[in-house]
C-alpha cells in the first residue's frame, strides 16, 4: 500500500503492547491498518519493562539459591545475557514482520497529527479515517539539585549497566522500585530505597509488612517518609542529602518515582484530543477521546499502567473504531508486584469499615502447598459483602499472581464465596488459599442464627420423614 494513498481505516500511533494489539485487532477485523513506531516495536514491556524485570527477578532468585549452595555470587554478565536471551525469544512475536503477517502495514518514524484526518511521519503525509493513540509513557526524571546525570539511571536505562552497581540508591517505593531493589540486592548490590510515603502505598498494609520484611532480609535498607533534598558529587559517586538530615552514598541512583505520558510533539491540539491535568489522554469507557474518531489506550491514558490493561483496552478501542460498536472496558483490574513474596490484588482490598463488607483471611500456614514448600509467611484475604459476593482481595505468597486470575474472574462476574467453595480445586496448590477463604466464609454464614434456624427446621422435617411409620410390605408364599 502506498503511504500517502489510499486513506487508511485505522492509523495506530505507537508500537508497544497497546499499538500492537490494537493494530492486530483492527487488521483481523478486515480494516486497512497502518502502525507507526518511532523506535522499535514491542514497547516498554518487551525492551525495558515486564520482560527484562521479570527475567532479572528470576535470575536473582536463582543466584540467591546458588550462592547459598556454593558461596559464589552470580556473574552480572551472565544475568545480562539471560535478560537479552528472554527479550530475543519474545521479540519476533512483536516484530514488524509479525505485524505485517497479521495484515498491518508498519512504518518507522515519529508521527505528528496535522489536522483531522491528516498526519505526518518524517515529511510523509498520511490520511486516515480513524486513529488510535498508543504512545505510552516515559519515566519521570526528578529534578534533584546537584544530582549527577552520569550516575543516574531510570527503568529505561538501567538495563544498559555493564557492571553490577556497588551501592544502588532507589528513589521511589512502587512496584518497579521494590522489584528492582530486591533483585539488585540479591545479586549483591548494597541497595537503599528512599520513599516519600511508604512502599507499595496502594496495597494492603499487612501485605506491605511482609514485603518490607522480605526486602530487609535481602539486605535492602528502606527509608520511608523522607525525600532527597539535593545531592553532591563525591569522589566515588553521589551523596544524597535527605529531608531528615540523613545522607545516602551511592554510585548509581535509580529514579523510579513515576511515569509521564508521551504526548509531546503529537499535535493533539490540532485534532481536538483533550488531556487531563497530568497530561494523560482523556478517554471514556469505550476508549474514545474527545474526538469521536480518535481512540487511545495504554500508558498514555489515565488508566493503571499495565501491559494486560493496555492490550485489553486497545482491543476494545480497535473493535469499537472499526465496527462502530459501543463495547465498554471493565473496571476490574488485577495487579501483581513480582517481589518475593508476590503481592497480587484486585478490586476492593480493605473492608469499607462498616458492617457492609468483611475481610476473610486465610494465613498460608493453613495452605498445605505453602507448608510443603516452607513458604507459609503469606496470606489470602477476600473482601466480601453480606451475601458473600466477592468484591476483591489480596494474595501474598509464591505464585500469588497465578491464583489471582480466579479471584479476578470472581470479581468481574459478581461471583460469591459459595461459587468458589463449590468448585473443586486441585490439591495441593496455592489456589487452595482462595478456596479455603471462601469455604470459611460460607461456613460462617451457615453459622448465623437465621441460617441455623432454617437448617434446624430442615433437619427436623428430614428426621420426621425418615422416622415415619412405613407400612409393612405383604410378604406371602408364592406357592
Ligand atoms: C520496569 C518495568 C516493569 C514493568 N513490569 C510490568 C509487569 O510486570 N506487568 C505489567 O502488566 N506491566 C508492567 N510494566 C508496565 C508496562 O510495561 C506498560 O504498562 C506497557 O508497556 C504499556 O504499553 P503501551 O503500549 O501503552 O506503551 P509503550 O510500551 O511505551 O509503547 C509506546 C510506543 O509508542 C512509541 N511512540 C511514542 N510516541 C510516538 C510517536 N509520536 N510516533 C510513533 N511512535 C511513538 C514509543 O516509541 C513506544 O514504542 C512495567 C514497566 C516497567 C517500566
Amino acid at each position: 500500500m502506498a503511504v500517502e494513498n489510499p486513506i487508511v481505516d485505522l492509523l495506530v500511533v505507537g508500537g508497544g503492547t497497546a499499538g500492537i494489539v490494537g493494530a492486530k485487532t483492527a487488521a483481523g477485523l478486515g480494516a486497512q491498518t497502518l502502525l507507526v513506531e518511532q523506535a522499535r516495536t514491542g514497547g516498554d514491556c518487551l525492551w525495558t519493562g515486564c520482560v527484562p524485570s521479570k527475567t532479572l527477578l528470576s535470575a536473582a532468585e536463582h543466584a540467591t539459591t546458588a550462592r547459598a549452595l556454593t558461596g559464589r555470587p552470580a556473574a552480572f554478565a551472565d544475568v545480562r545475557k539471560r535478560i537479552y536471551a528472554a527479550i530475543d525469544t519474545i521479540e519476533p512475536v512483536d516484530s514488524p514482520d509479525a505485524l505485517e503477517a497479521a495484515g498491518v502495514e508498519v512504518i518507522k518514524g515519529a508521527l505528528t497529527f496535522r489536522s483531522p484526518g491528516v498526519a505526518e511521519v518524517d515529511g510523509r503525509t498520511i490520511r486516515f479515517r480513524q486513529a488510535l493513540i498508543a504512545t505510552g509513557g516515559a519515566p519521570v526524571s526528578t529534578g534533584i539539585p546537584g544530582l549527577d546525570p552520569e550516575v543516574t539511571v531510570t527503568s529505561d536505562t538501567i538495563w544498559e549497566l555493564a557492571t553490577l552497581p556497588g551501592r544502588l540508591a532507589i528513589l521511589g517505593g512502587g512496584p518497579i522500585a521494590c522489584e528492582l531493589g530486591q533483585a539488585f540486592a540479591r545479586l549483591g548490590s548494597e541497595v537503599t530505597m528512599i520513599v516519600r510515603s511508604r512502599i507499595l502505598p496502594k496495597e494492603d498494609p499487612d501485605a506491605v509488612d511482609l514485603v518490607r520484611d522480605s526486602l530487609a532480609s535481602d539486605g535492602v535498607r528502606i527509608l520511608e517518609n523522607t525525600t532527597v533534598e539535593n545531592a553532591v558529587t563525591t569522589g566515588t559517586g553521589s551523596q544524597l542529602l535527605l529531608r531528615d538530615g540523613a545522607a545516602v552514598d551511592a554510585d548509581t541512583v535509580l529514579l523510579a518515582t513515576g511515569r509521564t505520558p508521551r504526548t509531546a510533539g503529537l499535535g493533539l491540539e490540532r485534532v481536538g484530543v483533550n488531556l487531563d491535568k497530568d497530561g494523560q489522554v482523556i478517554t471514556d469507557t469505550r476508549m474514545m477521546t474527545s474526538n469521536p474518531l480518535i481512540w487511545a489506550a495504554g500508558d498514555v491514558t489515565a488508566n493503571p499502567q499495565f501491559t494486560h490493561l493496555a492490550g485489553v483496552h486497545a482491543s476494545v478501542a480497535a473493535s469499537n473504531a472499526v465496527l462502530g460498536l459501543k463495547r465498554q472496558v471493565s473496571g476490574t483490574v488485577p495487579r501483581v508486584t513480582f517481589t518475593s513474596p508476590e503481592v497480587a490484588a484486585v478490586g476492593l482490598t480493605t473492608p469499607d469499615g462498616g458492617l457492609q463488607h468483611r475481610a476473610r483471611t486465610v494465613r498460608h500456614t493453613h495452605v498445605d502447598r505453602a507448608v510443603t514448600e516452607d513458604t507459609t509467611g503469606g496470606f489470602t484475604r477476600l473482601i466480601v459483602d453480606r451475601r458473600g459476593k466477592i468484591l476483591g482481595g489480596t494474595i501474598v505468597g509464591p505464585r500469588a499472581g497465578e491464583s489471582l486470575a480466579e479471584l479476578t474472574l470472581a470479581v468481574q462476574k459478581g461471583m460469591t464465596t459459595s461459587d468458589i467453595a463449590g468448585t473443586t480445586h486441585p490439591y495441593p496448590t496455592f489456589s487452595d488459599g482462595v478456596w479455603t477463604a471462601a469455604v470459611a466464609d460460607v461456613r460462617e454464614r451457615l453459622a448465623s442464627p437465621s441460617m441455623r434456624g432454617a437448617m434446624a427446621v430442615l433437619v427436623w422435617f428430614r428426621r420426621r420423614w425418615l422416622d415415619r411409620p412405613i407400612p409393612r410390605l405383604a410378604t406371602g408364599s408364592r406357592r
